[in-house]
């Protein structure tokens, strides 16, 4: 599902995020918009409703915030109160994550899942690259 993106893949796996238009989903929708790629926004009628649905690929994207979907990285903490609650909660989250990801294949779709990390924090990448790489995703079947 992400194998050109080996190097990075740690960090575009798993799925969605809970809110919606964050910052690292605004940051990689313009740079995709600048290179001229057209998509659909949380399209409601497809499984873990994606971010960015690109119908003319059969692909879409998912930009996962880190904290609420429990990404092994180090912007992840679970909070000093009440963390079983939170476990129990980012839990939940990456097991609908997967049913989704999962469902969405069956029906003929990629996924891809770009984290919040690639896009934000210390470890980011610069937007371009991070676009780039997205870009070769979409193009690569
Ligand atoms: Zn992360």
């Amino acid at each position: 599902m992400t194998d050109v993106l080996t190097p990075v893949q740690r960090r575009l796996n798993m799925s969605r995020i809970r809110g919606k238009d964050t910052e690292p989903e605004m940051l990689l929708r313009r740079g995709l918009h600048a290179r001229g790629f057209r998509f659909r926004l949380h399209r409601r009628d497809l499984p873990g409703r994606p971010d960015l649905v690109f119908p003319h690929f059969h692909a879409v994207i998912f930009v996962n915030g880190c904290f609420w979907h429990g990404h092994d990285c180090p912007m992840f903490k679970l909070p000093a109160t009440r963390p079983e609650f939170w476990a129990a909660k980012i839990g939940s989250n990456r097991t609908r994550d997967a049913l989704a990801l999962e469902s969405l294949s069956k029906e003929g779709w990629r996924s891809l899942v770009v984290w919040e990390c690639m896009l934000r924090g210390p470890a980011r990448l610069p937007v371009d690259e991070v676009v780039s790489l997205v870009i070769k995703w979409l193009e690569c079947e």
